[in-house]
């Protein structure tokens, strides 16, 4: 493989990023989510059969934000994307799946939060969303159209379309280097980004704890924990390396 000329990065993110802060990863062999079924708080018809029930249980993931920080591969990403612009006159597209504040918190500015984000709620009749660091309830009205019943959190549920498509295929139509980082690659459509990334002539990377379910569309992969991974792969990037001495 020949050394392009990076400019434009995507980057991905997964539940494996915030695991090393306390945030629990979502697959596993039992089928629940922080002790519950899938089905019961992260399907629509759930909201629609229990709403005190799906209300309450991200009341307590977003009270429980509180006391998390962000790990040392959140901060790589904060510093890849202050700093890579100056380096390359590139920029740094920052798309998670997770709907914690981690990025945030490590200084990141624009995150596109694709499955959504427990500090911020919507309005189904309306359409409207908002900041939220208190607790939602079925009850609430919408602060913007006033109806009650419509007020949830901002969360995409599975069979609902994931936020911000059309700019995450733009930013992956121009980039360059696309890195995924500690994402199982089995929740669509996030892990078809990197066959996206590769049909438009991107460097894919992966960074996880072993291999994942798709690392054979990756051009290669760091394996281990990416606060120890991510930190030095950016810091070679930055000090100019090219990208194929790095794996
Ligand atoms: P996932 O739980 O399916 O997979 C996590 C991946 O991270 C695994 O492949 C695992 O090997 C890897 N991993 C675990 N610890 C790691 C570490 N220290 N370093 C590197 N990799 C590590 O997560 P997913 O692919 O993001 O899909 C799950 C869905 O669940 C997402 O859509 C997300 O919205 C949601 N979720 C979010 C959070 C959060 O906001 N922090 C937490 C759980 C689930």
């Amino acid at each position: 493989m020949t050394d392009k000329i990076l400019k434009n990065i995507v980057i991905l993110t997964g539940a494996g990023i915030s695991a090393e802060s306390g945030i629990p990863v979502f697959r596993s062999e039992s089928g629940l989510w922080e002790h519950e079924r899938i089905e019961d708080v992260c399907v629509p018809e759930a909201l629609q059969r229990n709403p005190q029930k799906v209300h309450a249980f991200y009341n307590k993931m977003r009270r429980s934000l509180a006391d998390k920080k962000p790990n040392d591969a959140h901060l790589a990403v904060a510093k890849l994307q202050h700093e890579w612009p100056h380096v390359s006159g590139g920029s740094v597209t920052l798309v998670t799946q997770n709907i914690d504040d981690l990025h945030e918190k490590a200084g990141s500015v624009e995150v596109i939060h694709m499955h959504g984000a427990l500090l911020s709620a919507r309005c189904e009749f309306c359409g409207a969303s908002w900041c939220q660091n208190k607790d939602t309830s079925p009850g609430q009205p919408c602060p913007k159209c006033g109806k009650i019943g419509g007020v949830r959190p901002d969360i995409v549920f599975f069979e609902e379309m994931p936020h911000d498509m059309e700019l995450i295929e733009r930013a992956l139509a121009k980039c360059d280097l696309f890195l995924a980082v500690g994402t199982s690659g089995v929740v669509y459509p996030a892990a078809g980004f990197c066959r996206f990334a590769k049909n438009v002539g991107a460097t894919c990377l992966e960074f996880n704890l072993d291999k994942s379910a798709v690392a054979s569309d990756f051009d290669s992969g760091f394996y281990g924990k990416a606060s120890e991974t991510l930190p030095k792969f950016v810091d070679a990037l930055l000090s100019g390396n090219k990208v194929t001495s790095l794996f």
